[in-house]
């Protein structure tokens, strides 16, 4: 007989070192919005490996593209131009302000070129980066010195320096910051990892005007809210506030890791032959699933549809907050990156709230210890929606 859930969660927990509460299940298989385990149980799934399986798991095109590269190449180095990754470059400097890309294997290793960059450009003696408390943007040292939560931080000391973190939300806090060590300023268009926190336009255009004043650099991290996530390609465009440097990964690959750095052509001139390099980054693999994903987002109507299904889902968990005022206290987020805020008894109730839709096989999670966070594959359907709101609304009513 084929091990269950109990056998692997036994065996993984006999030999990885402690870095994850993991869910009690071992995850077998993909298809579109759902998930099977090893017992064989289905999993609606609103996480979508954190941000990362856009177009749902095992899409049929981004499978085929992995398949047919594995069997024709599979890594060179960067020492050697490859088919996939030059038509991924293509495809993300023509659907971006940017005219450059530099690829990676991860958000973290994109935000560290990104840093890379802005110092090196920059000058000497320009280092210093600001960037906003409730942050995210990885676990590398520097990525973490860059994340404006604590928590991160504690044990791992002393951190890189320059990094400067400002409160959420309050532009002259920013400028108050900024000094002659100042090179760029770092952010999320929305804040993902600490509980789907949108900045208003109004604040990202007062740091953009900081940037220009000062001659820094606006680093957008879109490594969550980038690739269709909030509705549209990357977030920047619905703001109206264009960065000089943007990051992604997560749903680049769609599961295969792969992160990329984009800017223009001026600030790109700084990185030089030998001044940064990555063994895997942009991968032939990695790559070519990253071309499919970007075909299928471009392709006529996919982004309208993530807003219209958007629009509905957000009518739906309104509706919900609406019915359960003791426990939260509405919806906020943009496009399929939403999050359901608790009140204080709810923040209380969060990880049992989660347990319990897990019980009833509907994956969610616990954003910043403050939010229900809901990041479904962007093709979730509205009946896939009603599901999940059917099954959070029992969830709901048990504990109100
Ligand atoms: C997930 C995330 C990262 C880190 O990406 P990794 O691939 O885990 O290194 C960085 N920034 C943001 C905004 C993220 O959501």
């Amino acid at each position: 007989m084929s091990e269950g859930n109990a056998e692997w969660t036994a065996r993984g927990e006999q030999v990885f070192i402690g870095t994850y509460s993991r869910f009690p299940a071992a995850m077998v298989r993909g298809e579109g919005c759902w998930l099977t385990d090893a017992d064989g149980n289905r999993y609606l799934d609103f996480l979508a490996g954190i941000a990362v399986c856009s177009l749902g798991h095992c899409h049929p095109a981004v499978t085929e593209a992995v398949c047919r590269q594995a069997g024709e190449l599979m890594h060179v180095s960067n020492l050697f131009h490859t088919r996939p990754q030059v038509e991924l470059a293509e495809l993300l400097v023509a659907n971006s302000f940017a005219d450059r890309v530099f690829m990676a294997n991860s958000g973290a290793e994109a935000n560290e070129a990104a840093l890379k960059l802005a110092r090196i450009h920059s000058g000497e003696g320009r280092y210093e980066v600001i960037s906003l408390s409730g942050s995210f943007h990885g676990r590398t040292l520097a990525t973490v010195a860059a994340t404006g939560q604590p928590r991160f931080h504690q044990g791992f000391e002393p951190l890189p320096q320059g990094f400067v973190h400002a409160g959420f939300g309050d532009p002259a806090e920013v400028e108050r910051l900024v000094n002659d060590r100042t090179c760029a300023i770092l952010c999320e268009p929305l804040q993902g990892e600490s509980g789907v926190r949108p900045l208003e336009p109004a604040y990202l255009e007062a740091i953009r005007k900081i940037c220009d004043r000062h001659g820094l650099l606006l680093i957008f991290d879109e490594v969550q809210t980038g690739m269709g996530r909030t509705g549209t390609l990357f977030a920047y465009e619905q703001l109206g506030v264009t960065p000089d440097i943007m990051t992604l990964a997560k749903a680049l690959g769609n599961g295969l890791p792969i992160g990329a750095m984009l800017t223009t052509e001026k600030i790109a001139a700084s990185l030089g032959v030998g001044t940064h390099a990555s063994t895997f980054g942009g991968n032939p693999v990695a790559a070519a699933a990253a071309v499919a994903v970007m075909r299928e987002m471009l392709a006529e109507g996919f982004l309208a549809g993530v807003r219209e299904r958007s629009d509905y889902f957000v009518s739906r968990l309104q509706e919900l907050a609406g019915r359960f005022p003791g426990l939260t206290t509405g919806v906020r987020g943009r496009g399929m990156l939403l999050g359901l805020v608790l009140t204080e008894r709810g923040i209380g109730l969060g990880p049992e709230i989660v347990q319990r839709l897990f019980a009833r096989g509907v994956l969610i999670n616990f954003a910043g210890n403050r939010v229900l966070r809901f990041i479904p594959p962007l093709i979730v359907g509205r009946e896939e929606i009603d599901l999940l709101i059917g099954r959070l609304g029992e969830v709901l009513a048990e504990m109100a």
